[in-house]
């Protein structure tokens, strides 16, 4: 006979995001009816102090033996209540999180639906949290060196926050010189900093750090093992290979600007009269722009690869508003007599003092056209602009002695080859994906692997630097732990049950199981299995199951919600 449990509900009204919109009153007395329900009970904030110490009194008094908290959805709390009863030494794993809200009351108009909707969730959790068996996480040593991938902005400043916290960096850089494009920009907006002086000391601040291994004109091509312990293999310019054992990895691989052939409407690449804003950074840094004959009407093109549909890119570049910006300031400091015309669909000047920088723009005497440019030829001595007066309604031209194709930013060469390598994820236009776009921004969904600066999506220099300065911090959380914790929920075989067939092998993304020669049994590699299942599902004999997820525990979960 199965053993009786005493399961403790706690129901959380966040606020009004549940209370608002479900009769907690009623809930906390519909759960009372569900069998081995002990303790039914509300409050304002279950995550808060207040609320963490009703289920704590409820383990220490021995009230119950199965916890439950009906409130947000596991990614936002999970952790939170997992922690609290640990605090209680209680096996974290007998607790379960069953989600009212985003599953219940933000989707379900009627109040009486969610109250009932709320409770048959709640019921199918009492059924499952009564299955659960303990599990303890597991721990490993960690080897407290970062690989770095990319000498930019972003992998220079989070290289040096992880030298200056103590621990060492591998860093290894494609080209032969650190700096990536910071390294091509004149001045940066909105204060017009020379930038190179900045890179200069950041570069210099780094190099004097001794925990520091540099690789330039190198690329990484392999990685095994797992978070805490992980092997790269490292091939550099003269074709040798290198091993570096690590411990996590940041890429901090950037952009490559939008290559504007692609638009061959504009004439890019036919004559030197259509040019880039990257061609156009060096012109203003060198004070070249006289080789082009001291244009006097100069027109920039806006979104050229960016909030394009018809080549790929529907994305913002978010950078090329002030770099555009920034680049026609200088122009008509340069050249005062110029007219320089923007062509723009709007202006997106989001960051601290961006705005009164475009404004400023203005105030010098650019002209911002609202105007959709369709094609790009050559008349005479001038290059013709055929727009559409997106405010007027109407065709328009202009003619310029110079025109500037203010390219937008996508994923750097190779990056989708790295992705593989790293066995991370890219997202639909090619970037590093982010585990959560708001709770995990700098992290992947491959344990140990983070991201910072536009390898995640373009970016300008202050949000690369942001998140390189919290790229560095994430890396190093085992370092200052010591240990990787890697949780229980892992697969497991069955070996009496598994016949060898290897086909659990070719499905996981992780390379967490191989062949046993010996025994012609799979085995799983713990620290390497990410738990997502997907083995299970494809085991023709059932042999592997998930722990905290095996069959009994999945069904008894289903038969909940019938019952
Ligand atoms: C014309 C122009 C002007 C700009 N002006 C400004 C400005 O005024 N102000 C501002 O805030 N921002 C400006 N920006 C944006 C700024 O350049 C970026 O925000 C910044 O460079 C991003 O830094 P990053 O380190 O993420 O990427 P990157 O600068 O692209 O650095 C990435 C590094 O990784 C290396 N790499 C790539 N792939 C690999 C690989 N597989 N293995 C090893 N190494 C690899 C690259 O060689 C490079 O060194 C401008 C951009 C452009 C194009």
């Amino acid at each position: 006979m199965s053993k009786k449990h005493k399961v403790g509900v706690f129901i959380c009204h966040c606020g009004k995001n549940i209370g608002g919109y479900i009769n907690i009153a009623q809930l906390v007395e519909m759960v009372k009816t569900i069998p081995d329900v002990v303790i039914s009970t509300d409050q304002k904030y279950m995550c808060s102090d207040q609320g963490q110490a009703e289920i704590k009194k409820a383990l220490q008094e021995g009230l119950i033996d199965r916890v439950v908290v009906a409130s947000c959805s596991p990614t936002m709390h999970e952790k939170t209540f997992r922690k609290c009863v640990s605090e209680e030494d209680f096996n974290p794993y007998l607790y379960q999180q069953v989600d009212i809200r985003e599953n219940c009351s933000w989707v379900t108009k009627d109040i009486q639906e969610a109250t009932y909707k709320a409770y048959e969730l709640i019921k199918a959790g009492v059924s499952r949290v009564k299955t659960l068996e303990p599990l303890w996480s597991t721990e490993y040593p960690v080897t407290p060196t970062t690989l770095v991938i990319g000498g930019g902005i972003a992998g220079i400043i989070a290289a040096t926050d992880i030298l200056e916290a103590g621990f060492k960096v591998v860093l290894v850089e494609r080209e032969d010189q650190l700096g990536g494009w910071a390294r091509r920009i004149g001045k940066g907006f909105p204060h017009l900093t020379p930038i190179k002086d900045f890179l200069k000391e950041k570069i210099e601040v780094l190099q004097s750090h001794s925990g520091l291994k540099t690789y330039l004109s190198s690329e990484v091509v392999g990685l095994e093992g797992f978070p805490g312990n992980f092997k790269a293999t490292i091939k550099q310019a003269d074709d040798t290979t290198v091993e570096e054992e690590i411990g996590s990895i940041i890429v901090a691989t950037g952009f490559k600007p939008f290559d504007a052939r692609r638009k061959p409407e504009f004439a890019y690449g036919e004559s030197t009269q259509v040019i880039t804003t990257v061609e156009m950074e060096e012109l203003l840094e060198k004070g070249e722009l006289s080789t082009n004959g001291q244009p006097k009407e100069v027109a920039f093109i806006q979104c050229v690869g960016s909030r394009d549909k018809s080549i790929g890119n529907e994305y913002c570049s978010r950078t090329c508003c002030m770099v555009v910006a920034k680049q026609a300031l200088l122009l008509k400091e340069l050249i005062p007599d110029a007219r320089v015309s923007v062509f723009y669909m709007d202006v997106r000047a989001f960051g601290k003092g961006y705005e009164e920088f475009f404004e400023k723009a203005q105030r010098s005497g650019v002209i911002y056209i609202r105007g959709n440019p369709s094609e790009v030829y050559k008349s005479g001595d001038k290059m013709l602009i055929r727009y559409e007066d997106t405010l007027l309604g109407r065709p328009q031209e202009l003619a310029a002695d110079l025109v500037v194709l203010s390219v937008g930013m996508e994923p750097a060469e190779g990056a989708a080859e790295l992705i593989n390598t790293l066995r991370a994820t890219a997202d639909k236009d090619g970037f590093f994906l982010e585990a959560h776009p708001k709770l995990g921004p700098l992290d992947t969904f491959s344990d140990g692997l983070f991201i910072a600066g536009c390898c995640q999506g373009p970016k300008d220099l202050p949000d690369t630097v942001a998140q390189a300065h919290g790229a560095a911090a994430r890396a190093t959380v085992y370092f200052h732990q010591d240990k990787v914790i890697k949780e229980p929920v892992v697969a497991t075989i069955d070996a009496d049950v598994c016949s060898g067939c290897g086909l659990c092998e070719s499905i996981c993304s992780f390379d967490a199981l191989h062949l046993d020669e010996k025994k012609k049994r799979m085995t799983v590699q713990e620290a390497v299995c990410k738990g997502c299942g997907a083995c299970a599902a494809t085991c023709p004999s059932g042999a592997i199951s998930l722990k905290h997820f095996r069959p009994s525990q999945v069904l008894a979960w289903v038969e909940g919600f019938l019952s």
